[in-house]
């Protein structure tokens, strides 16, 4: 009960640690935590309750990682929305595994995985530390709205395409899953992301789309991460540092579209772009201009598409380290 009364006066947490490093912050000070970090997570009726659930579940986690970081340390979160990167902090050594996969550590202990968003949970993350006996940690996953957007004046052909281009959409579309299976050992993905460029939220991630050709209502399949209402031109920044795993000026359905890898499977994927200022293979920095911003592709205008991705697992950029609205 005392989480759930002091939660009203809580102040922000400070954005931008890692989960696995503001938990530990949290448990030390409770009165740093609050329900206010949910704000960007949720939207609509999910927001309230689950903000409280966030606070049991942040209560039930401390109280865990107070009780196991001296026997094991497994520093997750208790609790997470659907369409997170969850972040964690384990011993440098341990193995650390998730959904049949074996993750990265980095010598810092960093670890990181991707929990999609139609992921029901709970799931579970098995942990083994140097010397010790694997520990599973079970992770709640919190059910998240997703309401439709109808999208109307995007060119006709982009929503159907003919069947004659069927055959280069899907060759685009393998090069990009290539890109998005390295596994690079960078841990650029644990220090607070910023905005790539800063605007209006125009489109959100996950929700059904439905596109309007012709008069007609044409479901498409979830938006796959977050659109940005910003003029044609604005530079678009590399939201965390990395490396251009992907640049290509003409993709049928995305157009200029830049992939930034983060590490340990974690990439960025800019879209509709009007210009492309990097090549594959560049190390940019965080907030370094990677292009600018256009309405290329399957688009009704100009804006910025941040997508983010965990391997082939599709997440929610705003719900990121450092990203607020
Ligand atoms: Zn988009």
């Amino acid at each position: 009960m005392r989480v759930a009364t002091t939660a009203s006066r809580l102040k922000p947490l400070p954005q931008g640690r890692s989960y696995g490093r503001e938990f530990r912050a949290d448990c030390l000070d409770p009165s740093a935590a609050t329900g206010s970090r949910l704000k960007p997570l949720l939207h609509g009726r999910a927001r309230k309750s689950a903000g409280r659930m966030f606070l049991w579940g942040l209560a039930a986690s401390c109280a865990l990682a107070v009780g196991i970081t001296s026997a094991a340390g497994v520093p997750f979160p208790s609790e997470v929305p659907q369409g997170s990167l969850v972040i964690g902090k384990v011993a440098p050594g341990s193995e650390v595994r998730y959904a049949g996969r074996s993750l990265r550590v980095s010598a810092e202990g960093d670890v990181v995985f991707g929990v999609g968003r139609d992921e029901r949970g709970p799931v579970s993350v098995s942990v083994r530390e140097p010397g010790r006996a694997a520990a599973l940690r079970s992770i709640i996953v919190t059910p998240r709205e997703w309401p439709a957007e109808r999208v109307v004046g995007v060119p006709p052909k982009t929503v159907e395409p003919p069947p004659a281009v069927a055959e280069r959409i899907r060759r685009e579309q393998a090069r990009v899953s290539v890109a998005r299976s390295r596994d690079d050992a960078r841990a650029d993905f644990a220090p607070p992301f910023i905005w790539p460029a800063k605007g209006r939220i125009s489109g959100r991630f996950g929700n059904h789309r439905v596109y309007v050709v012709e008069g007609r209502d044409v479901p498409r399949p979830p938006h796959s991460g977050m659109d940005i209402a910003v003029a044609e031109g604005t530079p678009v920044k590399a939201p965390a540092a990395g490396i251009v795993s992907f640049a290509d000026a003409d993709l049928y359905l995305t157009g200029g579209t830049v992939l930034v890898d983060h590490g340990h499977g974690v990439s960025s994927n800019f879209l509709h772009l009007s210009r492309i200022d990097v090549k594959v293979g560049q190390r940019v920095r965080q907030g370094e201009v990677i292009g600018a911003v256009g309405k290329t592709g399957r688009a009704t205008g100009p804006h910025l598409h941040w997508g983010l991705n965990w391997f082939d697992v599709r997440l929610d950029p705003l719900l990121l380290p450092g990203i607020r609205e």
